[in-house]
């Protein structure tokens, strides 16, 4: 467990209006192009301020509700925020509600900083997996893409192309925390194709028009790397290309296709099968 120092212990400030400048600061954060200036982002929730501190994550601010005051668990967090050199913003129910865009907000949020891993630092070993995105589209889809890769126990993800931002406010909701222990990397088609072309182990695609049933396939004691496609478009050809194999899940029934989180879903758990014990 590592805590990053952030100099000086931060602020406590009390605040009610939502013309305050740190409020405005954090409700821009529903914008990207404000997360990404602040380069910063919003999770919500006291279990997952504590893991994401647990973990080593940054925190900026820490924004909780005056009916918590006196709750030991939150008064703790706010201590070690402090301590870490955050800001800790007690605040109105209406700021909460303005600052999380929902009605009956949780009484705690906490202001981490973004943190994406280089492509150049991944290099898998052993029987490692990690996905590939192909311009995901959807913040409820990634969301659920990352907190599934934490649950099958795969190393991360890579996001290609334009994607939907791992940082929003949505898909951060979708990931129930897991945002805070899969790491994230984003690569142009270009670069991760290069990146590709050194990956020691079996890259496998999905694809509609895949050849090979999925369940056909020993994935055997190596890394892999597996491949979806965009929800509408599915994997274009370059990338296609790129796989050793194109594999398919055979349906039944008059659907086209599977949701894109769910089809990640069935790959994942069948590529981690002989990993994952009661
Ligand atoms: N219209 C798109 C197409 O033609 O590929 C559908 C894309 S699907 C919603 C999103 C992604 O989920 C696909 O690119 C593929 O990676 C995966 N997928 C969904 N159903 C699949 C299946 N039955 N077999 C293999 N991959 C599937």
């Amino acid at each position: 467990m590592s805590e990053h120092r952030t100099g000086a212990p931060g602020r406590v400030k009390e605040v009610t209006s939502l013309a305050n400048p740190l409020v405005k600061d954090i409700k821009a954060l529903a914008l990207k192009k404000f997360r990404d200036q602040q380069n910063a982002f919003m999770a919500e929730g006291l279990k997952l301020v504590i893991d994401a501190l647990d973990l080593g994550w940054t925190i900026k601010t820490l924004i909780f509700a005056k009916s918590a005051l006196g709750n030991a668990a939150v008064e703790k967090i706010a201590a070690r925020t402090v301590a870490l050199g955050g800001d800790v913003l007690e605040v109105s129910e209406k700021v909460l509600t303005a600052i999380t865009r929902r009605d009956n907000p949780q009484a705690v949020v906490g202001v981490f900083s973004q943190r994406f891993v280089p492509l150049k630092d991944i290099r898998p070993k052993g029987n490692d997996v990690w996905v590939a995105l192909d311009r995901v589209r959807d913040p409820g889809n990634l969301g659920t893409v990352i907190r599934t890769i934490d649950a099958a126990g795969a190393k991360g993800v890579i996001l290609v192309g334009e994607t939907t931002d791992p940082f929003s406010l949505e898909t951060v909701r979708a990931t129930m925390g897991s945002i805070f222990a899969v790491p994230v990397a984003k690569a142009s088609p270009e670069a991760f194709l290069g990146w590709r072309k050194d990956f020691a182990g079996t890259v496998a695609g999905t694809h509609l028009k895949g050849a090979v049933d999925y369940r056909s396939v020993d994935f055997g004691n190596r890394p892999v790397l597996l491949m979806m496609g965009n929800e509408q478009q599915g994997l274009p050809d370059n990338l296609a290309d790129a796989c050793d194999k194109l594999l398919r899940i055979p349906q039944a029934g008059r659907a086209d296709s599977l949701n894109l989180a769910v089809a990640t879903g069935v790959m994942l758990f069948e590529i981690r099968r002989g990993a994952l014990k009661l």
